[in-house]
């Protein structure tokens, strides 16, 4: 490599030159997202054989690690992007939210306590401020109550801090040799992050209560189940304390019924904690703020903005009722950390809302989301990914060789080729291989479930570049695939 291309950690004038050629690879590589195979298809190890076994001694240039991105690292990526993208949820990125991120990573500030950018504390605040107002959420989130929002990495995080915050604050009021009888309740559909929370927290594992749902409620959690559950516990002299609800369950979009939940929790003195991490979204359009109704009752709700809000991962926003809960768990305050603004009280320093010290200044890509396309512009994002799920819902429903198998709520569809009926394992290994046959097309990408013992498929939509041509072809991918299914037989 020439002495003068070799590239300075920090020199304004190449940063313009290289990060425009990164920029052109992104651009170019939006445009052709298509002809990729949505799912990666690479085996195991695939990338092993195609890197030396030791970092370069001396510098390369850009060109060339782009040549190797394209050949290399690009067949090893499964493009979340594609409009043919319908798996898990989805992990919406946007022009604005992309350079939010490219803003963040050129100031790259740690913003762990307000001196270290005020800026950064301050417009998180604001922002959090703006989408509880957006969110119509109860006057005490607002920073200017008891509350407030941050925004944590993920909904496991934030999960986890809640739960930590909750465990304190029982165990303040009834002793900390209580933590072996502290119990908590969600339903069977709830986030697996909530019990990894709980063994990170200490609950003892045999008293996380993954309440049983059915089909009989769509899935969603039953007061009466979690009443009857909550009154032999504390007759068995344990301790309830918390409880989460969630809006859209993972497996089915289920949303548990938060105003009768809320009520039980407030009765029995419970943390209630909601999980709205996809479906909070669809919350900024007035006709499905309805959802989170009984939000009201909570102490803390999460949604992630990087899932279906056009905001780059990462980027999950909580609020909480009384911050002072979380402060109490998960404040410190070292000699070297110390200065005016925090020991008079008159700052947040974020530091003490979450796990790590460090933090990015993530509130910048969700302004700019904000500003970018405005509150009407992500109402219709949000409306358009459910018209095409309804359309999609329809489509189903008039193949009679399929079934809908749960109330379509937002933009997910849950759904089966059905079996003969004396297939011995209620079709399950067939709708398995009808999705590994449709993933290995590389022409739509669509991931499963079990829901009641049945192999379920799931058909999420939310990439922004899908549209309706897309779903179609999905459609007819599936349709094809299940004739030759059947055919087969
Ligand atoms: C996606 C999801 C989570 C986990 O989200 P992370 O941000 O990846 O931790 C938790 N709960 C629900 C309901 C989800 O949909």
């Amino acid at each position: 490599m020439e002495e003068e291309s070799a590239l300075r950690p920090m020199d304004a004038e190449q940063l313009r030159e290289q990060a425009h050629k990164m920029v052109d690879f992104i651009a170019d590589y939006y445009k052709t997202i298509e002809d990729f195979p949505v799912l990666s298809q690479v085996q195991p190890g695939y990338l092993g054989k195609l890197l030396p076994d030791s970092a370069p001694d001396s510098p390369e240039s850009l060109q060339n690690v782009l040549d190797d991105v394209q050949e290399k690292i690009l067949p090893g990526v499964t493009h979340w992007q594609s409009p043919n993208y319908f798996a898990y949820f989805p992990s919406n990125s946007s022009i604005a939210g992309f350079l939010g991120e490219m803003l963040s990573a050129g100031l790259n500030i740690v913003g762990f306590s307000w001196i270290t950018s005020p800026a950064a504390t301050e417009l998180e605040t604001i922002v959090l401020d703006w989408l509880a107002k957006a969110f119509q959420l109860p006057d005490y989130f607002y920073s200017s109550g008891k509350g407030g929002g941050v925004i944590q990495g993920t909904a496991s995080e934030a999960v986890l801090v809640v739960l930590l915050a909750a465990r304190d604050k029982i165990l303040r009021r009834v002793g900390r040799n209580a933590l072996p009888k502290l119990v908590m309740y969600a339903s069977d559909q709830t986030h697996s992050a909530l019990l990894k929370a709980c063994q990170i927290a200490g609950i003892n594992p045999e008293l996380c209560r993954l309440l049983k749902t059915d089909s009989s409620t769509n899935y969603a959690l039953s007061p009466d189940v979690l009443s009857e559950a909550i009154s032999n516990d504390i007759a068995g002299g344990l301790v309830p304390f918390f409880l989460c609800a969630t809006v859209g369950t993972t497996s089915s979009t289920a949303v548990d019924p938060l105003p009768a939940l809320g009520k039980i929790a407030k009765t029995n003195k419970l943390w209630f904690h909601v999980d709205a991490a996809y479906a909070g979204s669809a919350c900024v359009c007035p006709e499905y703020r309805h959802c989170i109704d009984g939000v009201e009752e909570a102490d803390s709700f999460n949604m992630n903005a990087h899932k279906w809000f056009l905001t780059n991962f990462d980027c999950s926003l909580l609020w909480v009722k009384d911050r002072s809960s979380l402060i109490q768990s998960l404040s410190t305050n070292p000699e070297f950390l110390k200065n005016k603004a925090s020991q008079g009280n008159m700052v947040i320093d974020y530091k003490d809302w979450q796990i790590p010290l460090g933090r990015r200044f993530r509130s910048l890509k969700l302004w700019m989301v904000l500003r970018l396309y405005g509150l009407d512009g992500l109402r219709s994002h949000i409306r358009n990914h459910i018209e095409l799920a309804a359309n999609f819902e329809e489509l189903v429903r008039q193949d009679t060789r399929f079934k809908v198998v749960a109330p379509r709520t937002f933009s997910l569809v849950c759904f089966r080729l059905l079996p003969h009926p004396n297939s011995a394992d209620h079709g399950n290994k067939l709708n398995s291989d009808l999705l590994d046959s449709v993933n290995s097309t590389g022409n739509a990408f669509i991931t499963h479930t079990v829901l009641s013992g049945e192999y379920i498929l799931r058909f999420a939509v939310g990439a922004p570049l899908t549209e309706r041509r897309h779903v179609n072809m999905a459609w007819q991918i599936l349709q094809d695939k299940a004739t030759a299914l059947l055919e087969s037989l």
